[in-house]
């Protein structure tokens, strides 16, 4: 059941990216309507159907809700360091495609990524790092992010830009139901990062 009857919820992957392209537009411009009543608990607590569902990074200045202008109820979020797809990623992924009914997917970079630039400074030995960061990194660690100079002008946006988009290669991969609902067109996967200084949420091309 959706949180309020009379949203005119996206019904097609391109018109859930169009939604997110436009709320990001007025979270940009300071025009959020996204305000969280206390009148709309009710018809959350009674269910969810989210139109979108988005990886982002643990970041603090990464919150898809804000940038994308949505209420409670609209987005499905899943957070890791580095928004990567992890086996755990993809398993909540798959109950909001097969059973909540997501129309999209997105993967969420942002300028400035610690995880990204980690993978890049550890690129030859993520075991420098403490704790269990080592097994988190290494899945940063793909070609297109530490095959360029670090200290390169542009070297860690590229980077960035290159492992969201890696992302979705991985859900295709990794997802028999997400694959299958890709090609069956209910589902379109889109990557892209969020300038940090703008607000701006641009695909990866
Ligand atoms: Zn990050």
């Amino acid at each position: 059941m959706a949180a309020d009857e009379s949203v005119v919820r996206p019904d097609s992957p391109d018109a859930a990216m169009a939604e997110l392209v436009a709320g990001n537009g007025r979270y940009i411009d300071g025009r959020s309507e996204s305000h969280n009543l206390p009148s709309a608990r009710g018809g959350l607590a009674a269910g969810q159907s989210p139109f979108a569902a988005i990886i982002r990074c643990a970041d603090s200045r990464v919150a898809p809700e804000i940038v994308f202008d949505q209420p409670l109820g609209e987005l499905f979020v899943c957070g890791v360091a580095g928004n990567i797809p992890t086996a755990e990623i993809i398993a909540s992924l798959e109950y909001g495609v097969a059973v909540l009914g997501c129309k999209a997917i997105v993967i969420m970079g942002h300028s400035a990524c610690g995880a990204v630039d980690a993978a890049m400074e550890h690129r030859h030995d993520t075991n420098a790092l403490p704790g269990n960061l080592p097994q988190l990194i290494d899945q940063i660690v793909i070609p297109c992010t530490v095959n360029a100079d670090p200290k390169a002008p542009g070297a860690l946006d590229a980077a960035i830009a290159c492992n969201a988009k890696e992302g979705v290669e991985r859900l295709m991969r990794g997802s028999q139901i997400i694959a299958d609902a890709v090609k069956a067109g209910s589902l379109k996967i889109f990557a892209g990062v969020q300038d940090l200084k703008t607000g701006r949420f641009s695909l990866v091309k």
